[in-house]
């Protein structure tokens, strides 16, 4: 394959249009990469099991094969003159193997750190960064001495795998304890997990940041609601405190210094009410929570992850307007669509995933605005989220 990086502007490799990145992943945040890098004009392989998923809706190729598959993965590898990936749970190790075929410019520290919450906590917690009180808990008396501890209520997880609350389990009291006791006597497993203390916190946040291995923006502060474990709604930007910002903003640093990041980072945090700013988890790509971008700031969470990946200069991103982002799930899909022609504002996103389910990442709606308290209700009036009412 020929080229197509030879530029250099300073110590950093350019990619140069017509260049092709491979994408391993084919859903919305590899659809949404693919659209931010078909304006520079770079070409773009997908891999991914589905046929027509989302990304390759939107690409110049498809290698259709499970995620890891390492023949798949040197074929995407040999095609494409760099590779990135649209979620973290990539076999990091097949990254590494296909390294002299292809530039992989996040490298593979990131996703092995942020695959494991124990090396995820203690990473935060090296560079200087708080986290909830944690311990590694591989068996059941470590549970207990865990608990021991951090008390009650406290969250356990799994140190692997988990996502949107899966794997996850709170437990408030003994009778919690003795749930965890009887699954493990039943199944014969205990999963290497960690127990974090439980964070008593006002609101939940996040914060993107992007980077090309040496500069790195931050994008603002945003508020996010879930709702059954699930991103319901983000407010852009965050009502936070001056020393909040900096504070958000300074964490952010620090762990895209230490990762040497390229690409967008996502970072999601507890705000607590005496102003403290917890990390709870990284997410090594581009987020939900970062979708607002695309209409709301002067450069998107997806194209600021394919200028950094394609060792561009980063500008910094500007709020252009306040927004609200509220996803549509499986069960949103015929209320929202029947709302497009009542509803000129909304930025109406669909992912173009053929099987609608329930829970199911669907789509999403931004709303700019100059007022995200009126622009809230208005969108939970429109009646398509009631589903998700307390
Ligand atoms: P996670 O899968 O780690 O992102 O957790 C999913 C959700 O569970 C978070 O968005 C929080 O609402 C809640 N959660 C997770 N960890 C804690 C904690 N240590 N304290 C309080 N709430 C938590």
């Amino acid at each position: 394959m020929p080229s197509l990086s030879e530029e250099t502007s300073g110590s950093i490799t350019m990619l140069q249009p017509g260049a092709t990145i491979g994408i391993v992943g084919g859903g919305q945040l590899g659809r949404m990469m693919a659209l931010a890098a078909k304006y520079h004009g770079f070409r773009i392989g997908v891999l991914d099991p589905t046929p027509d998923c989302p990304t390759a809706q939107v690409s110049d190729f498809q290698i259709v094969a499970e995620y890891d598959d390492r023949k798949a993965i040197h074929e995407l590898a040999e095609r494409s003159d760099v590779l990135t990936y649209e979620f973290e749970n990539v076999d990091a190790d097949a990254l590494d193997e296909v390294r002299g075929k292809t530039a992989v410019p996040q490298g593979t520290d990131l996703l092995r750190v942020t695959q494991d919450r124990v090396f995820e906590k203690q990473f935060i917690n090296d560079h200087g960064t708080q986290t909830a009180p944690w311990r590694q808990v591989d068996d059941f008396d470590q549970l207990v001495r865990a608990i021991n501890d951090l008390g009650y209520p406290a969250v356990l997880k799994t140190r692997r795998g988990g996502y949107d609350g899966h794997g996850q389990l709170v437990l408030h009291s003994d009778d919690d304890l003795d749930i965890v006791r009887k699954r493990e006597q039943d199944t014969g497993i205990f999963p290497p997990s960690i127990l974090e203390g439980f964070v008593d916190f006002a609101f939940e946040a996040s914060i993107l940041i992007s980077g090309n291995g040496k500069d790195f923006v931050t994008f603002p502060i945003v508020r996010n609601e879930h709702r059954h474990n699930i991103l319901h709604l983000t407010i852009a930007p965050a009502t936070v405190d001056d020393e909040v910002a900096q504070e958000t903003e300074a964490l952010a640093l620090r762990l895209a210094n230490g990762f040497e990041l390229a690409g967008t980072l996502a970072i999601e945090l507890f705000i607590t009410k005496d102003n403290k700013v917890i990390v709870n988890e990284l997410a090594p790509r581009p987020h939900n929570s970062g979708h607002y971008t695309i209409e709301a700031c002067s450069i998107s969470q997806f194209d600021a992850h394919i200028r950094g990946i394609a060792g561009w200069p980063l500008p910094k991103p500007e709020l252009l307007s306040p927004a609200v982002m509220a996803n549509v799930l499986g069960q949103h899909v015929a209320p929202t669509r029947a709302m497009i022609g009542a509803h000129p504002e909304w930025n109406l996103h669909d992912y173009g995933k053929a099987e609608i389910k329930h829970n199911r990442k669907m789509g999403h709606v931004t709303v700019l605005t100059s007022d995200t308290a009126s622009a809230v209700s208005e969108l939970e009036a429109t009646g398509c989220w009631s589903d998700l009412e307390d």
